[in-house]
């Protein structure tokens, strides 16, 4: 009997591991583990956990339609589970079990310790390759050794990638007769309400989603990316990070496109963003420090951080007295999704002019993110922040004012959000007048935008200085 155990994965079509067990014909069992205090360690957000809950209820019904049992184990953390799959695997007489492997670095120690305790009861662990769109060991320099770039990593990548189209595994076949679901839907520990009108939890709304931007919006991505008042991007992270759909999907269905319009697919600049995704990935798993808080570049450790509660609170509740950001950071609040300009605008907001430490926006985004992904996360804050690799150069500073009069030019994007400043013109409400603040209750800036970037500069010169590279 076959064990497959569901993480981030949380799909029936395209999963490698769910596939391969119920292929070998021996009956096979579904476990997803849930694992609260762990998750509160890594700041998963509850609009996350209620995404996840009812990706699960529905898979659950659609396995027990294909006759393979399913059970969500509840534990508390990671260290719990070798124990109590080993006494699942004991009571079902599994004799092996499958799983797509994880990045970060709790994750695969989690798994290196199962696999060596199952190994005692001569249960045979499977993991599988899920996570890349091009298998990782694939991407080595000439010399052998691991990228620490971007462009050339991508070259390599779209290489790769032209040599060997993407396969997907299909859904897998009925393993025997339906089984009667529960009525009740999954709530895991710590799951709230989410925007469910935005990403219903199915995989069938997913592959919709995803269909239907490959249809109207592919072709238009490059134009309409960065600005957050059009539905110009796919708005599919949250289903990419929970696993409903899979990047290689993605890919197949930008070659599909493509075909259709007879232009080339490897050109796309939305395969390019799929591309990030990875390569952050790539990065975490070649350098394991990243999953333990450190900065990519060492000597940014040296940095010297402010540490004001009040400007931090300031920023995490959308009242900075900058509209752009108080508008994206209310986006967030309201929808658990934040679009990607903004999120450069808003971590290099507190990174760069609060000078702010980079790992406290870190994790309160994860504790905010419908979407929230380890290694995206890091990498886009580590980027913001200048200490990561590939980064932004140090002295690129955002001017939350020019950001916002060029990608929310009539500030549709800012009145949607920040209603108080909804009347004012399209000129004035990128950075009202004081006394018109005062007149709407809104904050004046909390900051100085001149000298908190002469204060970031000076900062980094002096880091330079102490020649620690
Ligand atoms: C500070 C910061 C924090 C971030 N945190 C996360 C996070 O927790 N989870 C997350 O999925 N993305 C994160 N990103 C990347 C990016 O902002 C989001 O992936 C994107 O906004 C999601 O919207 P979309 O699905 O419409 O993206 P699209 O533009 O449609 O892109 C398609 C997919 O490509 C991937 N992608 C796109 N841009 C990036 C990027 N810069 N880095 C990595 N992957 C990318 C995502 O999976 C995305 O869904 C972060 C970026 C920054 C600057």
């Amino acid at each position: 009997m076959n064990l497959v155990w569901l993480r981030t994965d949380l799909r029936l079509f395209d999963n490698p591991a769910l596939y391969l067990a119920c292929q070998t014909g021996q009956g096979t069992r579904v476990v997803y583990c849930a694992t609260p205090q762990q998750w509160q360690e890594h700041h998963e957000a509850p609009a996350k956990l209620g995404l996840r809950s009812q990706l699960l209820t529905n898979i659950q019904q659609r396995l027990h339609q294909l006759g393979i049992s399913f059970e969500v184990i509840r534990a508390d953390r990671f260290n719990d589970l070798p124990e109590l799959i080993f006494e699942y695997c004991q009571k079902h007489q599994i004799s092996d079990l499958w799983f797509n492997s994880e990045i970060p670095h709790n994750e695969r120690l989690r798994d290196q310790q199962i696999t060596q305790h199952l190994h005692t009861a001569d249960i045979v662990c499977h993991p599988c390759e899920n996570e890349f769109i091009v298998p990782q060991a694939q991407l080595r320099t000439q010399q052998g050794g691991v990228y620490k770039v971007f462009t050339p990593w991508y070259r390599l990548w779209l290489n790769r990638l032209a040599q060997h189209p993407v396969e997907l595994f299909p859904e897998p076949a009925a393993q025997g007769a339906p089984i009667a679901s529960p009525t009740h839907p999954i709530e895991l520990p710590g799951s709230d309400t989410y925007r469910h009108d935005l990403w219903p939890g199915t995989e069938s709304a997913a592959f919709e989603c995803l269909q239907k931007f490959c249809n109207e919006r592919l072709h238009h991505y490059i134009e309409r990316r960065d600005f957050p008042g059009i539905h110009g991007t796919s708005i599919l992270s949250p289903y990419l990070a929970s696993g409903a759909i899979s990047p290689r999907h993605c890919v197949q269905l930008i070659q599909e496109t493509h075909a259709h319009y007879g232009t080339d697919w490897l050109e796309d600049p939305w395969l390019r963003e799929l591309a990030w995704r990875e390569f952050y990935r790539y990065l975490m798993l070649n350098f394991p420090s990243l999953s333990r808080d450190q900065p990519f570049k060492p000597e940014t450790r040296f940095l010297l951080w402010e540490d004001n509660a009040q400007l931090v609170e300031a920023w995490k509740l959308g009242k900075t007295g900058f509209p752009i950001i108080d508008a994206a950071m209310r986006q967030l609040h309201q929808t658990g999704w934040m679009h990607n300009r903004l999120r450069m605008l808003t971590a290099s907001f507190f990174t760069k002019l609060l000078l702010e430490d980079w790992h406290i926006g870190e994790s309160y985004f994860m504790s905010q993110l419908i979407d929230g992904d380890f290694p995206s996360n890091n990498g886009g804050w580590q980027w913001s922040a200048s200490t990561g690799c590939d980064a932004s150069p140090w002295f690129r500073v955002f001017n939350p004012v020019r950001q916002s009069e060029k990608f929310d030019s009539d500030g549709s994007f800012i009145r949607k959000f920040v209603p108080e400043l909804g009347e004012l013109d399209s000129k004035s409400i990128h950075n009202p007048p004081e006394k018109l603040r005062k007149c709407l209750g809104y904050p004046q800036p909390i900051i100085d935008y001149k000298d908190a970037r002469e204060r970031v500069l000076t900062r980094f010169e002096n880091l330079k200085a102490m020649n620690l590279t």
